[in-house]
């Protein structure tokens, strides 16, 4: 015991720390504390707050103006009588990050910048035939590029992007995305000509990490479901997304809902896919045409029609077909939801995707199984509502991971600068 906790004790560091070290380190803390601050924060305040002198703050000012990271505005009057005094926050004419986004429905590009404000956002429904991985990571290399040259009249400069794709991911490499018909596809490589570096990760994750970024409380905990060709969740818990030991967390369309289900895309019976993906709901519409061609019927591109919209279209009609369909759907769902609540502790679900599309059909019978079968309802019931950010939580939260790595590590960009 003793020699585990000394091996995993603090070690002291192996020589002394270096000036240049210390300088970053300092210029971090006064930028976290402007980016922490709710309104432009002063000068003197910051000395106040980090403890560091009055000319530290003014040398690491004038290197974080000179970065694009701060601006001055507005001013301060700290409640009193006397000179007004000159705030500083983060700029919007800075850095920037972009984000990309394989949707049920098409292909979506947006750019935020350090602030977190959407500065574009596009999206191309269905630009692409079939679900070729080539094809359609190129329109979205098209895309992109477009996006990066449109926010450079803002004085905005993308520096890295972030891919969202419906499946776990390995480095830049999607495993597999059964709704896309895709194998080990390195997206990453089919992105090189974007001119800056790609990061590719699951888009259940992207779309959490959009939600908390969007929502007001910074430790929360919650686990985001997002519908559509397959479904995918994120785990968010005191305000961390669990990516699990591989990365590959979150997996809730292949929980089992009935153990001799339909056979589900990805070789197992009864997923959740199978009851409540948009090609299973579509398919279990009379006389709708599913025209996936994945195994299963479980996804696959809709060639020539937004499926989204064939069932909200027959649902608002009242169609008994479509709310039978959509009623199972949220069954389905509200028994997976069920197990994942029970095992997490989360306080509340947040519908996505297809799913907040669809969520005034879907939150009654899900809400029915939760009662039902969550253990601690009955005392503390579990809030289910459909996401902030609608469709594009996942394109907005790659945009925010994008330029995230810049909040919490400005020296980087200002090393790019120098
Ligand atoms: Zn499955």
């Amino acid at each position: 015991m003793t020699a585990a906790f000394r091996q995993n004790g603090p070690r002291p560091p192996d020589s002394a720390v270096r000036q240049e070290d210390l300088r970053d380190l300092n210029l971090e803390v006064v930028f976290q504390r402007i980016l922490g601050a709710d309104s432009p924060i002063s000068r003197t305040e910051l000395a106040t707050a980090t403890g560091l002198t009055r000319p530290t703050i003014t040398r690491i000012a004038e290197e974080l103006l000179a970065g694009r990271l701060i601006t001055e505005k507005g001013v301060t009057h700290n409640g009193r009588a006397g000179r007004p005094r000159v705030g500083l926050t983060l700029s919007d004419r800075g850095p920037a990050g972009l984000g990309l986004d394989i949707r049920a429905d098409g292909l979506a590009a947006c750019v935020v910048d350090l602030t977190g404000t959407v500065r574009h956002l596009t999206f191309a429904p269905m630009p692409y035939t079939g679900r070729d991985a080539a094809a359609v990571l190129g329109e979205l290399t098209r895309m992109g590029r477009e996006a990066i040259e449109a926010v450079m009249v803002k004085e905005l400069t993308v520096v890295t992007a972030t891919l969202a794709v419906p499946g776990p991911v390995d480095g830049g490499v999607v495993r597999v995305a059964p709704a896309l018909g895709w194998r080990d596809v390195d997206a990453g490589t089919f992105l090189a000509d974007l001119g800056v570096p790609c990061a590719v990760d699951n888009e259940a994750n992207l779309a959490a990490l959009g939600e908390l970024y969007a929502g007001d409380d910074p430790l929360g905990s919650f686990l985001y479901v997002s519908g559509g060709l397959g479904i995918g969740a994120g785990i968010v818990l005191d305000g961390t997304l669990m990516r699990g030991a591989r990365g590959w967390s979150g997996e809730l369309g292949h929980v089992t809902v009935e153990s001799e289900g339909a056979a589900c895309a990805c070789g197992s019976r009864g997923c959740l896919e199978t009851y409540a993906s948009t090609g299973a709901i579509l398919g279990a519409l009379p006389g709708a045409t599913n025209r996936t061609d994945a195994p299963g019927g479980a996804g696959g591109i809709f060639e020539g029609i937004n499926p989204d919209s064939v069932i909200t279209t027959r649902a608002e009609a009242a169609d008994p077909g479509a709310l039978a369909a959509l009623d199972r759907a949220g069954s389905a769902l509200g028994i997976a939801l069920s197990g994942a609540v029970n095992v997490l502790d989360v306080g509340t679900v947040l519908l996505g995707g297809s799913f907040a599309l669809l969520s005034s059909w879907l939150i009654d019978p899900v809400r029915a199984e939760i009662d039902r079968r969550v253990v601690t309802a009955s005392w503390s019931p579990v809030t289910v509502r459909p996401t902030l950010l609608g469709p594009d939580a996942a394109v907005i939260g790659a945009a925010l991971t994008s330029i995230d790595q810049i909040r919490r590590r400005p020296t980087t960009w200002l090393a790019r600068q120098s």
